[in-house]
């Protein structure tokens, strides 16, 4: 474990940058923090998440995938793809790391999605250890751990100093390079923080909320559950909450004429938007009820039966702050698994 003084985390910056881009959250004007690719004057955000999550990183909100230029009846198929730089996430938070996990199960399986596995081979993911985590988190229900967060390097922030712990070759490498900044400690000082956490943790109004009642094998039991018609009757289905979302990995695929050629796209989309996988047939989930459905029973019951009991909610808590309607995951769990607060 390495340590150095909080005085010298521009110089950490600023080493990192040698060596690659370097995201870390920044405060926007409005109050909100923002993972922006630091220069120098740049200050690390004191908030405890960002309003959009680390994914765009990985499953950008819009990307390019291939151009076509057609040429009477030849048509060429054009790679828009550019190599992918190394890049350093910075204080991610342990919920937020998870969510690559979740990722990289949809996106790494066969048939492996090459534009994101390209990017999860480039990147570096340094987290950071919640010192102030927020009303909204529930982390814990999925054992998630906000003291020792995964990640390449695992940070911890104390008022004066902060702790480097590397996890991964990668996370080595990239810690030697910060050898000249940094000193070895031990870790009684993150010991402390690590209870800190705990303790506060243990006081959450979500402390006690657990996914028992949910994973694989639970679809006869929820799908048909009569509160589905209560818990959608308000749902705008402006789709907020799967894009703040990090584990949300829906996408629609298009293709825009620029007149000289075809650039095709693909962009985010939502299970809770109307015309959501809709086909030439029409659309498979025709009410707002269904589709507020396949949300939440995607998250707590089919992706965990097909990911070893892996549920694909974090809970970081950002639908609960940012749904219109603060309708969100706890309520449903709540409601639907029995145990409404
Ligand atoms: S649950 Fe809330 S954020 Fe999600 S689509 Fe409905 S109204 Fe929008
Ligand atoms: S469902 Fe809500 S709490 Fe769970 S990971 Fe998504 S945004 Fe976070």
């Amino acid at each position: 474990m390495r340590k150095c003084s909080l005085d010298k985390i521009n110089s950490v910056f600023s080493e990192i940058s040698k060596e690659a881009k370097l995201y870390l959250p920044i405060n926007q004007n409005d109050g909100s923090a923002a993972y922006k690719e630091w220069e120098e004057g740049a200050s690390w955000s004191e908030a405890l998440n960002t309003v959009r999550s680390p994914k765009d990183f990985f499953f950008p909100q819009m990307e390019n995938l291939m151009e076509f230029k057609t040429e009477g009846k030849n048509i060429e198929v054009i790679d828009t793809r550019s190599e992918t730089e190394d890049f350093v996430i910075f204080g991610v938070r342990g919920c937020d790391v998870k969510s690559f996990e979740i990722l990289d199960r949809v996106f790494l399986t066969e048939p492996v999605d090459s534009y994101y596995a390209s990017r999860r081979e480039k990147g570096i993911i340094v987290s950071t250890a919640c010192t102030k985590p927020a009303e909204t988190c529930f982390c814990k229900t999925f054992d998630i751990s906000p003291e020792e967060p995964e990640g390449d390097i695992t940070t911890w922030k104390t008022e004066t100093e902060i702790f480097f712990k590397a996890n991964t070759p990668k996370g080595e490498a990239l810690l030697e390079k910060l050898s000249g900044i940094t000193e070895e400690c031990d870790e009684t000082k993150v010991n402390e923080q690590k209870e800190k956490i705990s303790a506060i943790m243990n006081k959450l109004p979500l402390k006690d909320l657990r996914a028992d009642a949910f994973g694989g094998g639970k679809t006869d039991e929820f799908f048909n559950h009569s509160a589905w018609e209560e818990l959608s009757g308000s749902c705008l289905g402006c789709g907020t909450c799967t894009f703040v979302c990090p584990t949300c990995q829906c996408y629609d695929i298009k293709d825009f004429n620029t007149g000289s050629g075809v650039i095709r796209f693909r962009c985010w989309d939502s299970c809770m938007y109307s015309d959501f996988t809709k086909m030439a047939h029409g659309n498979n989930r025709l009410t707002q009820k269904e589709r507020f459905r396949q949300r939440f029973m995607h998250k707590l019951v089919y992706y965990p039966e097909n990911n070893d009991g892996l549920f694909s909610c974090v809970g970081c808590g950002r639908c609960l702050s940012k749904c219109p309607i603060s309708m969100n995951i706890v309520k449903v769990m709540k409601k639907i698994g029995g145990k409404e607060a």
